[in-house]
C-alpha cells in the first residue's frame, strides 16, 4: 500500500518516519510549487479557499506518483474543511485515479482514533511498534518546531542575511534523515549551537510581529509567500503561537499546557466575539488582544473567501487593544511583489511608531 498526505509545513517528515518504521511506503508530495497551485486551481470548484486548492494539487501530484491511499485532515467545524476530503476524493475519481481517501478527523477521534487508522494502514503492526513509531515521529516534529522557533529569532538580528535560513534548510534535511533518537538528539544539539553562534548585532532591538490567521496558510510557506523569511530579511522577529506539535498535543491529548494557551486566547477574544466561528477566526482576534503589549504589530494571514478570517478581519479594528494589523489575503490572484511592497510599508510604519512618530493608520489590508 502506498500512502501519502498533502503538505502542511514540515508535517511530512514525522509522518514519513512513522510509516517507514512500520514498513509502509510513504510518498512525499513534491514541494508545493506553481504547478501544484495550477492543478489545484484548475480542478477545484469555483470560490474555494487556497488550502483546498493547494492540498488538491498535492493530492493530484501524489496520485500521479502512484499513491493509492490518501490521508486528508478533516473536522466537524463550522467552515468548509469538513467537506474537503469528500469533494477532493470525488475530483480525483473524476480524473480517473483509483484512490481511497481516509479522513483524519482528529478533533473527533483523538489519539486512539488515530492509532486505529495507523494500525489499519500498517497491515496490523503490533501496538508496541505503532506506539514506538508514533513517538519517534513526534520527537522529530518537536525537534523541527524547536528549531523553527530558534530560527525565527536569529533571522531578525543576524549580520549576514540568509545565514539562519541556510542553517534551517540544513537542519530540516538532517532531522528528516535522522534514523534514531540518538542521532536526532545530536542533530538538534549541533544546530542549536550553530544557530546560537550566528554573528548578530547585539545592539539590535528588532521589531516583533505576531503572525496570526488560518491554520494552513500560517504553516505552509508557499501559500503565504514565505512571509516569515521575508519579515526576517527586513530585520523583524516573528512570533507565531501555531505549531503543529502544539496543535497535536491539544487536539489529540488535550494537553494541559495546550488547553491553557487556547483558553487564554479564547478568553481574550470574549469581549469582542463570544463563540467559535469556525476555522481560526476566534483565535486571530484573541491573539491580537492577548499579545498587544508584546508585539509591535500583527500580520494576519487570511485565505481569500475564508469566512472565519473575514469576520476576524472586520472585528479586529474595533478592539481597544490597539496595534497595527496588516491583513494579507492569500490566493492565486495575489502577487508576491505586491505583498512585499505592502510588507515593507508596514514595517516602515511600525519603525516610525516605535520611534514615537504619530501614525493614524491602524489597519492595512491587501
Ligand atoms: S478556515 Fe477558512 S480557509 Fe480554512 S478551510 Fe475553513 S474556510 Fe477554508
Amino acid at each position: 500500500m502506498r500512502i501519502s498526505i498533502p503538505h502542511m509545513g514540515n508535517l511530512y517528515i514525522p509522518l514519513k518516519a512513522l510509516f517507514q518504521r512500520l514498513d509502509v511506503e510513504f510518498i512525499v508530495p513534491p514541494l508545493t510549487n506553481q504547478r501544484t497551485l495550477s492543478l489545484g486551481v484548475r480542478y477545484s470548484p469555483e470560490g474555494l479557499c487556497i488550502p483546498f486548492k493547494l492540498t488538491l494539487g498535492n493530492l493530484i501530484e501524489v496520485a500521479e506518483l502512484g499513491a493509492e491511499t490518501l490521508l486528508m485532515p478533516s473536522g466537524y467545524g463550522t467552515c468548509r474543511l469538513g467537506y474537503y476530503a469528500r469533494t477532493q476524493e470525488q475530483v480525483l475519481h473524476d480524473l480517473g485515479y483509483d484512490i481511497e481517501m481516509i479522513q483524519l478527523g482528529v478533533s473527533e477521534q483523538k489519539f486512539f482514533g488515530l492509532l486505529k487508522i495507523i494500525k489499519r494502514l500498517s497491515n496490523g503492526a503490533s501496538w508496541f511498534d505503532i506506539i514506538s513509531a508514533f513517538r519517534f515521529g513526534m520527537r522529530k516534529l518537536n525537534a523541527l518546531d524547536r528549531m523553527e522557533k530558534l530560527v525565527q529569532k536569529v533571522r531578525a538580528v543576524e549580520t549576514e542575511k540568509g545565514t539562519a535560513n541556510r542553517l534551517y534548510d540544513e537542519v530540516i534535511s538532517a532531522i528528516d534523515e535522522a534514523d534514531s533518537d540518538k542521532v536526532l538528539e545530536m542533530v538538534e544539539e549541533d544546530y542549536s549551537i550553530r544557530l546560537d553562534q550566528v554573528p548578530r548585532d547585539s545592539q539590535d532591538r528588532p521589531l516583533i510581529v505576531g503572525i496570526v490567521g488560518e491554520f494552513y496558510v500560517l504553516l505552509e510557506p508557499f501559500s503565504n509567500f514565505d512571509v516569515e523569511r521575508e519579515l526576517g530579511k527586513l530585520g523583524v522577529e516573528v512570533r507565531r503561537t501555531t505549531f503543529i506539535s502544539e496543535w497535536i498535543k491539544f487536539s489529540l491529548f488535550l494537553n494541559p499546557l495546550g488547553i491553557k494557551e487556547k483558553d487564554r486566547i479564547h478568553k481574550a477574544a470574549l469581549p469582542y466575539l463570544k463563540r467559535d466561528i469556525g476555522g481560526d477566526g476566534w483565535e486571530s482576534i484573541g491573539e491580537k488582544v492577548l499579545h498587544n503589549k508584546e508585539y509591535d504589530g500583527l500580520v494576519h494571514l487570511a485565505p481569500f473567501t475564508c469566512l472565519p478570517e473575514i469576520m476576524a478581519q472586520n472585528i479586529m479594528p474595533t478592539t481597544r487593544e490597539n496595534i497595527p494589523v496588516l491583513t494579507i489575503l492569500c490566493d492565486e490572484q495575489t502577487s508576491k511583489t505586491g505583498m512585499l511592497t505592502r510588507l515593507e510599508a508596514f514595517v516602515d510604519l511600525l519603525e516610525r511608531k516605535r520611534r514615537g512618530s504619530k501614525c493614524d493608520r491602524k489597519m492595512v489590508a491587501i
